[in-house]
């Protein structure tokens, strides 16, 4: 073994000397202990006191050294402080009931954030148990610690969970593409306690727009809760309403027309369903064939094709005008589908033409519906909701973006600090 002095500055911790080390089934057990004058620091008030009660080995996990995982021992002192009574001394590498240290615990965290909690465990030579504590207490603290964001628009969505009929509402930030909070159920008063709880009044005041579908509890819940607050629909609920209605005149038009009529019309609907542009080649020519059958689902087709220009508009005039037009065209086409489309949208025609002046970006209520997913495939047996939410956030806010970021969370102490 090296001199203890290489060892201490092997170790990096400030303010810490290596005593002894020890090798125990495979891991080193390092003994260290303050350098220079005892001063200890009371966790209770933060002053410092010479007064030692009484003292207790504990033992931490830290970063390997080469081969051999490390645990770390110090005798804790209990201290008698004069203004707090009996306290433990406060220690600075690691957070008061953590058993790992606060450098191994970032390390565990961030490794969580790409791979299971099981690899990271095995990576960093601690148990399951620990790296979820570990990577928990992570989460929260960069959580806690950033700075809140005051965003113009919110999302309010609902996602599904799992088999079977369990919703959840999600509330997001859609400036910034993160997720904010989250709740059971899709009722008004799961929307009413993340608008109240998970956001400050401070932010409150800060909202002109709220971007969700028409789903009734939530536009209560937004109206009562931010009356100033202006609610746009989200042009991809609206868009699924028109492709429903399509759906039901291809329905109509192939299968409840005979068999011949049928036969043609099968396997057809995701072909159906997609968008012009995103068709390409030998399915274009497929879907050209299905219309030459049938004139009626072209014209749906078509119409449903013109229903993206609602959102070019740069006045609502514009687009009220736009509508009435587009329902107009359907007068004598004999699709009834389409007609009860046409009402719908009228009906909400106010909520589809506050995009005018809240330009709310649907890409990104979009791109933080991905990620949701992705988070929900991956915890599947997740029970914390305390957890997922802190993962939904981490994984939509996507905090590490350079090496200079990963090295901010990995917290590197410089080597010549203990010099
Ligand atoms: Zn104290």
């Amino acid at each position: 073994m090296g001199s203890r002095r290489d060892s201490t500055w092997i170790l990096g911790l400030p303010g810490f000397r290596v005593v002894t080390i020890e090798e125990a089934e495979t891991r080193l057990q390092i003994r260290i202990e303050r350098r220079g004058v005892r001063r200890y620091v009371c966790s209770g008030c933060g002053r410092g006191t010479g007064r030692v009660r009484s003292m207790r080995d504990r033992t931490w996990d830290d970063l390997p050294w080469a081969a051999h995982h490390v645990t770390l021992i110090y005798s804790q002192r209990r201290l008698v402080c004069r203004h707090c009574g009996i306290r433990t001394e406060r220690i600075d590498f690691a957070e008061p009931k953590a058993r790992v240290t606060r450098r191994l615990r970032q390390h565990i965290g961030v490794d969580c954030q790409s791979m299971p909690t099981s690899h990271a465990a095995v990576r960093h030579g601690v148990s399951w148990g620990k790296a979820r504590r570990a990577e928990q207490a992570f989460l929260s603290e960069w959580d806690r610690t950033r700075p809140r964001q005051r965003p113009r628009h919110l999302g309010l969505d609902e996602i599904q969970r799992g088999k079977g009929q369990r919703f959840w509402t999600v509330l997001s930030d859609i400036v910034h593409g993160e997720v904010i909070g989250l709740r059971h159920d899709r009722t008004e008063a799961a929307a009413t306690a993340l608008l109240t709880e998970d956001v400050t009044g401070r932010q409150r005041a800060a909202i002109t727009a709220v971007c969700t579908d028409m789903h009734r509890p939530y536009l209560n819940a937004v109206a009562a809760v931010l009356p100033k607050a202006e609610i746009v629909f989200d042009k991809f609920h609206v868009l699924q309403h028109a492709s429903a209605a399509l759906d039901d005149v291809r329905r109509q038009e192939f299968f409840r027309a005979g068999a011949v009529m049928r036969e043609h019309g099968r396997g057809k609907r995701w072909l159906l369903l997609r968008r012009w542009k995103t068709v390409r080649g030998s399915k274009r020519a497929e879907l050209q064939t299905l219309f030459a059958a049938n004139r009626r689902l072209f014209k749906a087709y078509v119409l449903r094709e013109q229903l993206d220009r609602l959102w070019t508009y740069k006045t609502r005039p514009g687009v009220l005008n736009f509508l009435l037009g587009w329902i107009r065209a359907l007068r004598w086409q004999r699709l009834p589908e389409m007609e009860r489309l046409g009402d719908f949208l009228f009906r909400h025609v106010e909520g589809i033409a506050a995009y005018c002046d809240h330009p709310v970006r649907f890409g990104v209520v979009e791109a933080i519906n991905t990620t949701i997913k992705a988070v929900l495939r991956r915890a599947r047996g997740m029970r914390d909701d305390d957890m997922l939410l802190l993962k939904l956030k981490w994984a939509t806010a996507h905090p590490i973006r350079s090496a200079r970021d990963l090295m901010r969370f990995l917290n590197v102490q410089p080597l010549y600090s203990n010099r």
